[in-house]
């Protein structure tokens, strides 16, 4: 496994001014992957400079050239897509379907904004006096500071990288400490093809807090993209205020997976466990409270338990494993803490909970049925593979049930077609899947409503977050 281990600052591989490093683990056996390096508050600063040195001849650099260095990418990391699969594996301890998984869609990215980058629109108006031209421009927003989190290590990264370079800014990236290694392979890449020096950097401070709060009030830093938790993305967004810094912030998800009445069970099974067990569960996107319908919840349940029983668990170095090790022992105790607390407020643990597995961040596949909606477990992001069952009797009180949270990232509607519509029509979120369990998709518009986020990635309205609008005015 070779990947860098130190911070990437004006085209150079560099230890931190005070050579401090930290840790990094693999969470299926708790070995140390790496010593990487710990950023100062200088290096971050430095890293920022570097950005603000790149920015001027990178955004005149031809869009086409642009362009070809992100294509570029995209075939090299197509090409080696078993070694950051490898990489995803070992420090985020996913399984490897995941991991592979991840890493072609973290790939699909370059090959998307490859193409962006040459359709950068601007538009062309008329006063209504008829007498004045307005050309509206898009131009690129500046140098951009990236914070990324560590359950999808390639493609937070690279959802952002690729617009972000694509409209001609330049960026400072703050990987997860838990997962750097994967950031800085995905940083290399960008090196290797050619992607000219400040353009791309890396750093990795640890405390993160300090040393973001410095960049964020770095006069040349002008926007902010976040994907992690409401909470933190809360106080970067205050951070952010003080230099009036543009922030998309991608956060955290609750998500309702809704099934109807005469819904094809079977088929809203297979559906939740994609919703539920992708990322073995640590993903922003997955399906968090399932709320059945009376005629259907012991079917649903019944049918769900044995699926997850089939799940096999262990590291996703064994490439047959289902379901992989969190990211850390912390993080198996958070899961572990909310499936026992369910139970004491009454819920019936038909699957899985209780003890570890020896050794690892493993927490087995785990059902919960006669969940109460409002309860701890239903009101917070579970982020593993631990499905929580209501039960529901009417449509408009599920719809209620599932628009009553901080959240508003996803929801997954399964039903009769016409009905699912409605309802995935009333639900308050950034993207609903009617009779599937999956809706990433580079060409789709990524985001959250309420406090599940500011703004979108992927897509065409990716790139426009990376983009300011200049107004020209002409006299005619
Ligand atoms: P996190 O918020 O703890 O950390 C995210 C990033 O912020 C990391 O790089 C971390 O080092 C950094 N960070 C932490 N504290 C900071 C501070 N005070 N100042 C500056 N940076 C700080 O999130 P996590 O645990 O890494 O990831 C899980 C969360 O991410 C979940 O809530 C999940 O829903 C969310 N997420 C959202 C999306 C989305 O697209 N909406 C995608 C993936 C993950």
């Amino acid at each position: 496994m070779t990947s860098p281990h130190d911070l990437f600052i004006d085209g150079q591989w560099r230890p931190a001014a005070d050579g401090r490093r930290f840790p990094v683990h693999d969470p299926a056996d708790g070995s140390e992957l790496a010593q990487f390096a710990a950023a100062t508050e200088a290096d971050c600063l430095a890293a920022v400079d570097a950005a603000a040195d790149a920015l001027a001849s990178w955004s005149a650099t031809p869009p086409r050239q642009r362009s070809e260095l992100l294509r570029a990418c995209f075939d090299l990391l197509t090409e080696e897509r078993e070694q950051l699969a490898a990489l995803i594996v070992a420090e985020n301890g996913k399984a490897y379907a995941d991991a592979i998984g991840e890493a072609a869609y973290a790939t699909e990215f370059f090959r998307w904004f490859a193409e962006e980058a040459v359709r950068i629109g601007g538009d062309f108006r008329l006063s209504p006096s008829g007498d004045k031209t307005i050309v509206v421009r898009r131009d690129p927003i500046g140098v951009a500071v990236l914070v990324t989190p560590w359950n999808f290590p390639a493609a937070m990264a690279t959802r952002k990288i690729a617009p972000a370079l694509a409209a001609g800014c330049s960026v400072v990236l703050k990987p997860a400490s838990q997962t750097p290694l994967t950031a800085a392979y995905v940083v290399d890449v960008l090196r290797r093809v050619g992607v000219p020096a400040g353009v791309v950097n890396l750093v990795t401070p640890v405390p993160a807090g300090p040393a973001v709060s410095a960049m964020l009030h770095h006069p040349a830093v002008r926007k902010l993209s976040f994907t992690g938790s409401t909470e933190v993305g809360r106080v970067l967004l205050h951070e952010a205020a003080d230099q009036v810094v543009s922030s998309s912030m991608e956060l955290g998800g609750n998500a309702p997976f809704v099934v109807l009445p005469g819904a094809d069970v079977e088929a809203a099974v297979e559906g939740a466990m994609v919703a539920k067990m992708r990322n073995g569960g640590s993903a922003c996107t997955a399906a968090n409270r399932f709320y059945v319908h009376d005629s259907l919840v012991d079917e649903f349940s019944t049918r769900i338990t044995t699926a997850m029983k089939a799940v096999t668990m262990g590291p996703g170095a064994d490439h047959s494993n289902d379901l992989g090790a969190l990211v850390s022992p912390e993080e198996r105790d958070k899961v572990a803490g909310l499936v026992d607390r369910a139970v004491a407020e009454g819920a019936n643990l038909t699957l899985g909970g209780g003890g570890q597995p020896s050794g690892g961040a493993f927490y087995p596949p785990t059902v919960l049925t006669d969940v109460k909606h409002g309860t701890e477990i239903n009101q917070t992001e579970i982020f593993g593979p631990v499905a929580a069952i209501v039960a529901f009797s009417d449509v408009d009180e599920a719809v209620a049930m599932a628009n009553d949270t901080i959240y508003g990232l996803i929801a997954y509607v399964y039903g009769d077609p016409a009905q699912a519509l409605s309802v995935a029509q009333r639900i308050d979120a950034g993207m609903v899947a009617v009779n599937r369990g999956v809706l990433s998709d580079p060409a789709a518009p990524f985001g959250g409503t309420k406090q599940s986020g500011l703004g979108r990635e992927g897509s065409s309205e990716g790139i426009l977050e990376f983009l300011e609008e200049k107004y020209i005015g002409i006299e005619v």
